[in-house]
């Protein structure tokens, strides 16, 4: 079981299945809605669960896809998209030791123009996402 949650402690989840790797996103919607890049791990819908709801809220960022965050404190928590098997959490919400490794750079087309991305064994993937 993993635990994790928001800033100021309004929103908590636990995760009872495995998650997935961690995917750092690099599009603009994520850079936005994170303040720089989105670091990424899934689980099955049925592995989490939120144990403390009172600030989360829902954004929706496109017709499929919604983005959880704390209305009290601004943490960036869960991805919610309409007909995947699993949610999103957004790892640097998790209790440490998350036991995660990292698996790819996504949306690498979009990456912001105030940093670099140095080679680093990680799949690379170059979509386009304005
Ligand atoms: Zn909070
Ligand atoms: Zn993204």
């Amino acid at each position: 079981m993993k635990t994790g949650g928001c800033l100021c402690g309004a929103v908590r989840y636990e995760i009872s299945l495995e998650l997935t790797p961690v995917t750092f996103c690099h599009c603009s919607m994520c850079r936005r809605w994170h303040g720089h890049v989105g670091a990424w791990a899934a689980v099955d819908r049925p592995g989490i669960a939120v144990t403390e709801a009172r600030g989360l809220r829902w954004y929706a960022s496109s017709p499929k896809v919604k983005r959880g965050f704390c209305g009290e404190c601004g943490s960036s928590l869960l991805w919610d998209e309409d007909g995947e098997e699993k949610m999103g959490v957004c790892v640097g919400t998790l209790d440490e030791p998350t036991g995660l490794r990292p698996k790819a750079h996504i949306y690498l087309g979009s990456r912001g123009d105030y940093y670099e991305v140095p080679e680093d064994g990680l799949l690379r993937r170059n979509e386009l996402r304005t």
